[in-house]
């Protein structure tokens, strides 16, 4: 059985649902589980309506909401899945008429709260589902549209919830194994899921991804397929530096860092579930289904390159702390991680000196109050505006002279903070937003001149 997951391009229209079918036409022996995200940019546009009726503009969000109507309508009727009669638009009509009443009552309370925001971003996942089983089933294949509700338990926190793993495994091996030993093709919608109590959760944006390593994982699947619209995991963002090659193989520790520290192609969490049960998971290129795309395994294969991948993040902010107070004092790392922890911020890259600790963090919504507490620990001072350039592969444990390539890459610009990780497979810089580009492209550059055959193409 394998787990076959499709993102937003993957999804995003007629031609594409065709393509996926075509898909997993060709691998039906394989018992294929579909986990589809929302067509194209649907989540964003539903997140807009939400925002914008909150702020009172009821009859602009409802003309928004009547505009992504009519984009799945089209593209169901350029499915050959009839407009008025069938089921799947009667879904449709039934969602745009839950989605308007909240709209409505957005617009009347002009408050919007995070359990709101997953509640409406929700039918993003469940449209595209609904025209994707029908999709299948006009392509002879006998599907069944699930609800991820009944099979992804989380807790509470809205628009990123953890997933509660006892209750879910068991709620797969309720809901999905007997639609997959009934030969049927279960539709199931990432990023979305449910509280013990019932309530609509998201499981935190580009989440379809990990949906389909908790369904894979929960299944014992053999192979967990991310179908996106790149060749693979690339050695850095292809819209970045157009030279950027497909990586045929990657460990599970490389693809985490790389996800981690921005590689967009896979959600971080991802990686979690595939290890402990140890299932491959390729990620493939649904435009080219023919093609191998990358796999990604417990062990790092041998490789003559040093760098295997370069990921970046922007938008960071660097917060500084420094106390001459604390010389020497031992509880003063605790007392600022304490903090952040408080406030369920992650720190991404850590530096520190004797006196002070420079972090860096990619949210900012508590950055205020976490300020504020930080200053009693010390002098703290705050800068935005960052990038973190991240370059990973298990190779820089054993190949030495990295550093001096990457500063020689990097040499006209200033080096904010540098990190060398403690799996001692990644080496981080954090510069500035605007240098971005052109450190990439520089890294890049400096790090795949000459490429092993083996590991790249
Ligand atoms: P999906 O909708 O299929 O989940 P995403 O947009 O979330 O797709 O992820 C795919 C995108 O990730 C690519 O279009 C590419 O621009 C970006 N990306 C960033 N880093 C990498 C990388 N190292 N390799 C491949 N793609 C990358
Ligand atoms: N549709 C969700 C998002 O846009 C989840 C995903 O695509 O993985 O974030
Ligand atoms: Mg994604």
């Amino acid at each position: 059985m394998i787990v076959c997951k499709f993102g937003g391009t993957s999804v995003q229209d007629a031609e594409a649902m065709t393509r996926l079918a075509q898909i997993i036409h060709a691998r039906i022996k394989q018992q294929p589980v579909v986990v589809a995200s929302a067509m194209g940019k649907t989540t964003n546009q539903l997140l807009e309506v939400a925002q914008t009726a909150a702020k009172g503009k009821r009859q602009e969000a409802l003309d928004l909401l009547t505009k992504i109507k009519e984009k799945h309508l089209k593209e169901a009727q350029k499915l050959g899945i009839a407009v008025t009669e069938d089921w799947v638009a009667e879904a449709i009509s039934a969602y745009f008429k839950e989605m308007r009443d909240l709209v409505k009552g957005l617009a009347a309370l002009r408050e919007l709260t995070p359990r709101v925001m997953d509640a409406m971003a929700s039918y993003g996942e469940r449209l595209s589902t609904a025209i994707l089983t029908q999709v299948l089933e006009n392509n002879g294949m006998p599907a069944q549209l699930m609800d991820a509700r009944q099979c992804i338990v989380t807790d509470d926190n809205f628009t990123r919830a953890g997933i509660l793993f006892d209750l879910t495994d068991a709620a797969v091996a309720e809901h999905l194994k007997p639609v997959i030993k009934a030969g049927k093709i279960p539709v199931f919608q990432g990023f979305i899921g449910r509280t013990t109590g019932g309530s609509t959760t998201t499981i935190g944006r580009g989440g379809s991804d990990y949906s389909a390593a908790i369904v894979g994982a929960a299944l014992d699947a053999d192979d967990i397929q991310i179908w996106t619209d790149v060749d693979g995991i690339m050695t850095t963002d292809p819209r970045m530096v157009k030279e950027a090659r497909r990586i045929k193989s990657i460990s599970f520790n490389e693809a985490a860092e790389l996800a981690y520290f921005g590689a967009k192609v896979l959600h971080p969490a991802t990686i979690i579930p595939a290890v402990r049960k140890k299932i491959p998971v390729h990620v493939l290129n649904s435009y080219k289904p023919d093609q191998e795309g990358t796999i990604i395994t417990d062990e790092a294969p041998p490789c003559e390159n040093p760098v295997k991948a370069i990921a970046f993040k922007s938008g960071i902010t660097v917060v500084n702390v420094a106390s001459t107070r604390m010389l020497m004092a031992y509880g003063f790392l605790n007392k600022i991680f304490e903090i952040f922890a408080h406030y369920k911020v992650p720190v991404d890259v850590v530096a520190t000196s004797e006196v002070s600790v420079s972090l860096t963090v990619d949210e900012t919504s508590e950055l205020w109050d976490i300020v504020t507490e930080l200053k009693k620990v010390g002098e703290v001072n705050v800068e935005g505006s960052k990038s973190i350039v991240c370059c990973v592969g298990d190779n820089l444990k054993n190949i030495p002279g990295v550093p001096h390539i990457a500063f020689s890459a990097l040499q006209d610009l200033k080096i904010q903070m540098i990190s060398q990780g403690a799996s001692a497979i990644n080496i981080t810089f954090v510069i500035d937003d605007e240098r971005l580009p052109e450190a990439v492209r520089g890294l890049h550059d400096a790090f795949f001149k000459k490429v092993d055959p083996l590991i790249f193409e």
